[in-house]
């Protein structure tokens, strides 16, 4: 059984390529074996919805709702997934702790449940599959969900000497940091810091200190560590740099990161990536078995280990160019791609799950070329970008067809996407929403009408408890500030139900006031479709936004910003993470015909265990599709 996962592919776009004969392979599938929409979770975010794929339960029984939780005693924001842990150090400073990455998830994993049955694995990047689970006679390489050495998703690193005061003044980024470069007869001194400092007290970082030689007219940079030089162009990518940060004499944490010179002229800028874990000696382990990564380097090279695989966050601020990014999509897709066509062909496993989320982070980033409603629609970039999202499906449909090429009489393969996609033209906030409606008030403002927070009051820390009836965190979460639940909870649990119906009503109402569309194709009542062993740390509504719209960032982080409705001017154009799953389905093709025409993706593993013949667990909730 192979089953080959794409982050984020939209059925109607496929739909359209395969009618113009642009994906010949899948094409194909559809004639020969099967093609669906595939049932997302709700939310049809990625969190939740490769969850449901992994453990074949919705979110009710696998507790995953959002890339954020809340803490409902003290309302502290969280990872919605799990995080790593300190590494814990003994009075000599070794390591006597090593740190860990503690999942939230409930539930197991459908391989783990093959392979108890004696089915070979191959897990590769599949995506909130962390950490490597035990198994045997298999290899795991895990995806999105491991960490940088920092313990953050990502976080890259703009150096230069060109930051104004301001931008000095503030050298934290969405996702990154900047490292001002003070030149001295064309050489600077930088410190890159890496891992948490846990030998220390107060917070800081492991910094190793490295030199920066500018040639402005050879328009080139020489880098030099401790122990290794590299000297690059303009334009030019390094090799993969190592890093050994000594947190004390006893004990290293091991890292790489690559650096990319985006100007060596007048100006030095440049632009380097988080650093990440080593293959070969991982800061936290991700992979089954633990030399796996070596293995991989061994036969490729240093390569990229983080989850976040592609830097959104450096595209977004402007520090990566467009083609830069999308250069590196192709060639970290191809990276995956032959990984996956080497495990086939060392045929020694009976499942395997490849995923890709390239598709994703490029529609994310690059709708607004394909949507001329969209804001920031620009009709000469889109001549140049307004295929940057088919050319990714382009590549899904090569990888397929080299897939299809390799398989054997009776095997299955299974071709899925964890949701679809939409424009997001306007960011609807909740939480001003809420405000202004008079279910929610901030600290010391008396006026709902006007009522904002301050940049320092996020993670829901400016909300005046007393007074608040419910509150958001997330992409697409209402939480009603109960009693007995929340800590200063005001609304008492016979009132719940009756708040709950009317805060839905009002939201099916709300409408763009200029164009009149409606926000909401449907909102749902948590305790309809979050049952199960997860339920209590459920949403107690669940947004689905229409197209075009989505949750305001800062009403996501538990802020309330002044308006409620804003137009998009990001290029985060495109999402889904609060979209009404009806309307954001994901595809599904087999090379065999299946009886069953409502897929959804609890069933995929059920359905690999039932092709094995192995038994499928009594609580997965999913059903075979043949
Ligand atoms: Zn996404």
């Amino acid at each position: 059984v192979i089953i080959l996962g794409f982050d984020g592919v939209e059925p109607k776009i496929v739909d359209t390529m395969m009618e113009a004969g642009e994906l010949p392979n899948l094409k194909k599938l559809s004639e020969e074996g099967s093609y669906q929409r595939l049932g997302s979770s709700n939310p049809p975010q990625s969190p939740s919805a490769w969850s449901s794929f992994t453990t074949c339960k919705q979110p009710g029984n696998h507790g995953i709702y959002d890339f954020l939780l809340r803490t409902p005693s003290n309302y502290r924001p969280g990872v919605g997934f799990g995080g790593p842990t300190k590494p814990v150090l003994a009075a000599d400073g070794s390591l006597s702790k090593p740190p860990v990455f503690d999942s939230i998830r409930k539930g197991q994993s459908f391989w783990k449940a093959a392979n108890d049955q004696g089915i070979r694995c191959a897990i590769l990047s599949v995506p909130f599959a962390y950490p490597a689970e035990d198994l045997t006679d298999s290899h795991q390489l895990c995806g999105l969900g491991v960490p940088d050495v920092r313990g953050t998703t990502s976080t890259f690193f703009h150096m230069s000497d060109a930051f104004t005061a301001e931008e000095k003044a503030k050298v934290g980024l969405s996702g990154g940091r900047r490292l001002p470069l003070e030149f001295e007869n064309d050489t600077a001194k930088v410190s890159i810091p890496g891992p948490l400092d846990v030998s220390k007290q107060t917070r800081a970082y492991v910094e190793v200190p490295i030199d920066i030689a500018a040639d402005r007219n050879a328009k080139t940079v020489t880098v030099t560590l401790p122990d290794q030089a590299h000297t690059l162009k303009e334009g030019e990518w390094s090799k993969w740099l190592e890093w050994t940060f000594e947190v004390t004499p006893q004990y290293s944490v091991r890292g790489i990161s690559r650096i990319h010179v985006l100007e060596a002229g007048e100006q030095v800028r440049m632009y380097m990536t988080c650093v990440q874990f080593h293959p070969a000696d991982a800061y936290i382990p991700f992979t089954t078995p633990a030399d796996y990564g070596a293995e991989l380097q061994e036969r490729y090279g240093l390569f990229k280990t983080i989850g976040w695989i592609f830097d959104t966050h450096a595209l977004r601020q402007g520090v990566l160019t467009d083609d830069v990014f999308l250069a590196d999509v192709e060639q970290t897709m191809a990276w995956r791609e032959q990984l996956t066509l080497d495990e086939l062909d060392r045929d020694n496993t009976d499942l395997i799950v490849s995923a890709w989320t390239g598709t994703d982070r490029v529609s994310h980033t690059f709708w607004h070329h394909r949507d001329p409603l969209h804001p920031i629609y620009d009709e000469e970039a889109a001549k140049k970008y307004g295929r940057a999202v088919e050319n990714t499906y382009l590549h899904m449909d090569r990888i397929v067809g080299k897939v299809m090429a390799k398989l054997k009489p009776n095997d299955l393969l299974m071709i899925m996407s964890d949701h679809g996609f939409h424009s997001f033209r306007t960011a609807f906030s909740l939480n001003t929403w809420l405000v202004r409606n008079g279910y929610a008030s901030i600290k010391g403002q008396t006026d709902p009408a006007t009522a904002a927070t301050t940049d320092q009051q996020v993670y829901l820390t400016g909300f005046d408890w007393a007074k608040t009836k419910a509150y958001s965190i997330g992409f697409g979460s209402l939480f009603l500030n109960l009693q007995g639940r929340e800590g200063k909870g005001i609304v008492a649990s016979s009132d719940s139900a009756a708040l709950v119906a009317e805060l839905r009503e009002k939201l099916l109402a709300v409408a763009h006031p200029e164009t009149g569309e409606k926000v909401f194709t449907e909102v749902y009542t948590g305790a309809e479709i979050y049952q199960g062993v997860a339920s209590a740390s459920a949403p107690d509504l669940q947004l689905g936004f229409a197209e075009g719209f989505q949750m305001a960032k800062k009403s996501a982080s538990g802020s309330v910003p002044v308006e409620v409705f804003e137009p998009v001017t990001d290029h985060w154009s495109g999402d889904h993470a609060g979209s009404d799953p009806v309307t954001t389905p994901g595809i599904f093709f087999s090379n065999q015909s299946m009886s069953n025409t409502t897929p959804n993706l609890t069933d995929l593993g059920v359905t690999a265990l039932d092709y094995l013949n192995r038994e499928v667990p009594a609580d997965f909730e999913g059903v075979s599709l043949f």
